[in-house]
């Protein structure tokens, strides 16, 4: 079972300026979209819920066993981590009783003081069960009730004092957005970017990656992104197939309406654009599993 928590293939991607993708699943499609386009391509992925979706989907325990299970019944053998995307405190335990490989403790919202104290307990858990752990500083910007925001900057020194916690990953905020960018963005802010980069070591993580401008991306994973979340771009990609079918009318043609017929462009789409983006994002191939667990 090639699941793996992900440290050192995150580490060897950073030193090696390439990135590996993070991207989030909703259900079995997906999971199976992902997986496919991460065999074919050889390369390591990172499969995440949100809190939400996981939700969606019947709970941590159901979405660790789904996308276990997917990996077994696929054949996969590249490097696959189960991760949770921005957990609350909460979340992050019940995450890692269900098993996951890695999860994110996004404590961004908390007192900087709360956010290092509970980030600590987080670390203290997680690794005594050899699982990773990504905390945020700064703000991922995003809309909320149509009103889009910037997202705060993360801090240098904040930085270095989660950094310091024992985390495996680090998320900062440096202009990037959750979901679709507003015309009047004013792009990444590399020049923290590189602070940051320079007092940190560890992987760093760029949320938001969906819509940055491919040359944004590429500056910022030669400066330290080594771990690059994908969401909205699949999203719209599935959207886009789905409707594309209806529209065509081919869900009254035959047995069109079948949902294994009517999903089947959309989850392709899904793989398509898993590809591309590794494809541009440098993912190397990794052809043996690090350390199993
Ligand atoms: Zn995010």
């Amino acid at each position: 079972m090639p699941l793996v928590h992900g440290t050192e293939l995150f580490q060897a991607a950073r030193k090696g300026h390439y990135a590996i993708g993070a991207f989030n699943t909703n259900n079995l499609e997906w999971t199976r979209a992902i997986l496919k386009g991460a065999q074919e391509l050889g390369v390591p992925v990172l499969i995440q819920t949100s809190m939400g979706a996981a939700k969606y989907m019947g709970g941590y325990e159901l979405c660790k066993q789904l996308i276990e299970a997917t990996v077994k019944s696929m054949d996969i053998t590249v490097p696959v981590v189960i991760h949770l995307d921005h957990g609350d405190f909460e979340a992050a335990k019940e995450a890692i009783a269900a098993g996951y490989n890695s999860v994110m403790f996004d404590g961004h919202d908390l007192p900087f003081d709360e956010n290092v104290a509970k980030t600590k307990e987080i670390v203290a858990l997680a690794h005594s069960k050899g699982i990773s752990v990504e905390a945020e500083v700064g703000s991922i910007g995003g809309e909320e009730d149509g009103v889009v925001g910037e997202g705060e900057l993360a801090s240098v020194e904040e930085a270095k004092t989660l950094a310091a916690t024992g985390i495996d990953f680090l998320a900062a905020g440096i202009g990037n957005i959750h979901g679709q960018y507003p015309a009047n963005w004013k792009g990444l802010h590399f020049d923290r970017l590189q602070e940051i980069a320079d007092a940190v070591d560890l992987p760093l993580v760029l949320h938001g990656g969906s819509g940055i401008p491919q040359d944004q991306v590429e500056k910022a994973i030669s400066m330290g992104i080594s771990k690059l979340n994908i969401n909205t771009e699949c999203q719209l990609a599935f959207a886009k197939a789905t409707r594309e079918y209806i529209e065509a009318g081919k869900d009254k043609q035959g047995k069109g309406y079948d949902p294994r017929k009517l999903l089947a462009p959309g989850t392709q789409a899904i793989t398509d654009t898993f590809k591309e983006i590794c494809g541009w994002m440098g993912t190397k191939q990794v052809k043996l599993v690090p350390v199993e667990l």
